[in-house]
């Protein structure tokens, strides 16, 4: 079944020659990452919307992206669901909040992904090929580390960590920059990661999750101590493999 399902050879080495944030993975990485990919397209579904359209090389670029955060976690780390939507640009999503003062509100806004706690991930194509570039911004990475977060409950920043990994150096870590995200958007100060991080814990960790694959060093650098937490916690230091 896999092996019907696999990703044609061709397909992925032309893949990996195009697509940056895959820069410096070693061959044993790369064809763990193919086999894991290959396994993604088999478990979950795709489901294009609106005249997507996606060929081979779309979905295994997809799964590319999907995949390597969990390149040494395993697929696993993505059970409980099954469905990925993809829209062709960004899509209108209702959401109900409550404000400072209590009070309920609905919005519709447009959003380039979004991660449903127990149910689909869905991303706008337009922006999933956004992510294909190396610049800091990946929806898909974005979407699929929420989706680790909320394995073990409501996405709040803490995703299960492994017996090695104390929870308070990961606490410390990243409760410490998320306040200081927050002291320096609130004051317009210039900040490495997106101001949306500043959102919630939640927001901080998926984007903080962006930038430690795509402009790793720059995130060391910043935060160092948060930057720490994620190398052990995905089990890789894109850091090293990327210049
Ligand atoms: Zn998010």
């Amino acid at each position: 079944m896999l092996r019907r399902a696999a990703i044609n050879t061709a397909v992925w080495d032309e893949l990996m020659t195009g697509l940056p944030v895959c820069a410096g993975l070693d061959a044993d990485e790369r064809a763990r990452l193919h086999r894991t990919a290959s396994l993604f397209l088999h478990d979950k579904r795709l489901e294009p919307l609106a005249g997507v359209v996606l060929d081979e090389s779309r979905r295994a670029a997809l799964a590319a992206l999907a995949c390597l955060p969990v390149l040494n976690l395993g697929l696993a780390a993505y059970r409980g669901w099954r469905t990925v939507l993809i829209y062709p640009e960004e899509f209108l999503a209702r959401h109900a909040y409550t404000d400072d003062a209590g009070l309920a509100h609905e919005e519709v806004a447009p959003l380039a992904g979004e991660a449903w706690d127990g149910g689909p991930v869905v991303l706008s194509w337009e922006d999933v090929e956004r992510s294909l570039e190396l610049d800091g911004y990946n929806v898909v990475i974005h979407e699929f580390c929420h989706k680790l977060d909320m394995s073990n409950g409501e996405a709040n920043g803490l995703p299960p960590l492994p017996a090695e990994m104390p929870l308070a150096a990961w606490t410390q870590a990243f409760t410490e920059a998320y306040d200081r995200m927050c002291a320096d958007v609130e004051a317009g100060r210039e900040t490495l990661l997106d101001p949306y991080a500043a959102e919630a814990p939640g927001e901080f960790f998926a984007v903080a999750c962006e930038s430690f694959f795509e402009r790793p060093r720059a995130l060391r650098a910043a935060m160092p101590a948060v930057y720490d937490q994620l190398r052990q916690y995905f089990r890789q230091d894109p850091g090293r493999r990327l210049a």
